[in-house]
């Protein structure tokens, strides 16, 4: 039997939690699928600074470079949002990101029937919703220089950040895209301001550019951001697969979060060449109101899992079971605090874990 090894890098907050939750669940698949699975742990954000004095141990970069794929919980606390920025727990994610060069996020907004009234927009907008947005994760403006902030002779204060892609860079995050629409509804819509910035300008025509020469059989269309901003919420149904900037994406992502009800739902994937693994972990932060009661819905890092199960491991029908458990169980009236409705049942978070093993049956 093949053997596959995860890292589980739990993190702060409800990210031990969660994590645990899943761990359940890698353990049920390992026992009953194709694929057995093994796992370790290791420290990343605010409890791996409190252990070793930074964010991100070298133990903990060694422990991802040998993983098939990577499971991470959340980082960061108030305990931590006082220290030198080089220190924050953040930085732990983001020092993960950047040496294991995952240059593609993947978030899926996925509106489960069961929780289309939960949305704060009319069920009619959002049931049924499945889209998915691909992030430019390591260039754009987040990345690009000059950058900081000087004050000039005259006491003005000058900030600037750059935003900057080569074409390399828009080819390999363009093909993901692609790659996804061909297995999805076939359609991408690039989101750009190609009105506005030269730079995004090179990003469409270097989109279209790959779409010409490597998938014509997908549907192609652009869009403005700020269009795109206001079409995610008036119709999101019309989009397939989207694909942006790094900036862009961090916040276009954020509003489909909300076509779907709560954040606890919410899985992402980031994905860089074949050969390096994947990180897999919710889209949610640490949540430490509700860290240590029991009250953290751990769907979103199961669904990570379900991801991981699909993108890393290709164990599609897995992931399709896997995906098939949740839905019962939320058919089921099952709901953690945060999904609450009248008439439902209130669950802990190891009480959703459990139902879902329960639902993915013996
Ligand atoms: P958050 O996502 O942690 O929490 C926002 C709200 O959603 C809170 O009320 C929280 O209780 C609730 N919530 C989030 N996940 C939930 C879940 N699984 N189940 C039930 N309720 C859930 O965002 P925040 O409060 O802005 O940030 C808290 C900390 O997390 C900060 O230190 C922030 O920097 C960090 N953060 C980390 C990540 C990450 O690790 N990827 C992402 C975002 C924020």
């Amino acid at each position: 039997m093949t053997a596959r090894h995860i890292l589980l890098l739990p993190g702060d907050g409800i990210g031990p939690e969660v994590v645990a939750e899943t761990a359940k669940i890698i353990g049920w698949f390992s026992e009953h699928g194709p694929v057995k699975f093994t796992t370790s742990g290791a420290l990343i954000g605010g409890a791996a600074y409190d252990a070793t004095g930074t964010p991100f141990p070298d133990e903990t970069l060694a422990a991802a470079r040998k993983a098939d794929a990577i499971l991470l919980g959340a980082v960061g606390g108030p305990k931590w949002e006082n220290l030198p920025y080089a220190s924050r727990p953040e930085r732990g994610l983001l020092g993960l990101r950047k040496e294991l060069g995952l240059f593609a996020n993947l978030r899926p907004a996925i509106c489960f029937d069961a929780l289309a009234d939960a949305s704060t927009l009319k069920r009619e907008v959002v049931a049924g919703l499945d889209i998915m947005i691909v992030r430019e994760l390591t260039g754009g403006i987040y990345f690009g220089s000059p950058r900081g902030v000087e004050t000039l002779p005259d006491g003005t204060r000058r900030g600037v950040n750059t935003e900057v892609y080569t074409s390399p860079e828009v080819h390999r995050i363009a093909r993901v895209a692609f790659d996804l629409a061909g297995k999805r509804g076939g359609k991408v819509c690039s989101v750009d301001k190609a009105n506005v910035l030269e730079c995004t300008e090179m990003w469409r025509e270097e989109v279209i550019k790959v779409h010409q020469a490597e998938y014509p059989r997908v549907v192609l269309s652009h869009m403005y951001v700020d269009n795109a901003a206001m079409q995610l919420v008036r119709n999101p149904k019309q989009f397939d697969v989207m694909v942006t900037t790094n900036m862009f994406g961090d916040i276009l992502s954020d509003i489909a979060s909300m076509l779907t009800g709560s954040l606890g739902m919410l899985p992402s994937a980031s994905l860089g060449k074949p050969d390096t693994p994947g990180v897999y972990e919710p889209v949610h932060g640490s949540a430490p109101d509700i860290a240590g009661k029991s009250l953290a819905n751990p769907i979103a890092t199961i669904l990570s899992f379900a991801m991981m199960l699909r993108y890393s491991f290709d164990l599609k029908a897995e992931a399709g079971k896997l995906e098939a458990a949740v839905k019962q169980v939320l058919a089921q009236g099952l709901r953690t605090a945060d999904i609450m409705q009248p008439g439902m049942k209130k669950v802990s978070t190891g009480e959703m874990g459990d139902a879902v093993i329960k639902a993915l049956g013996a």
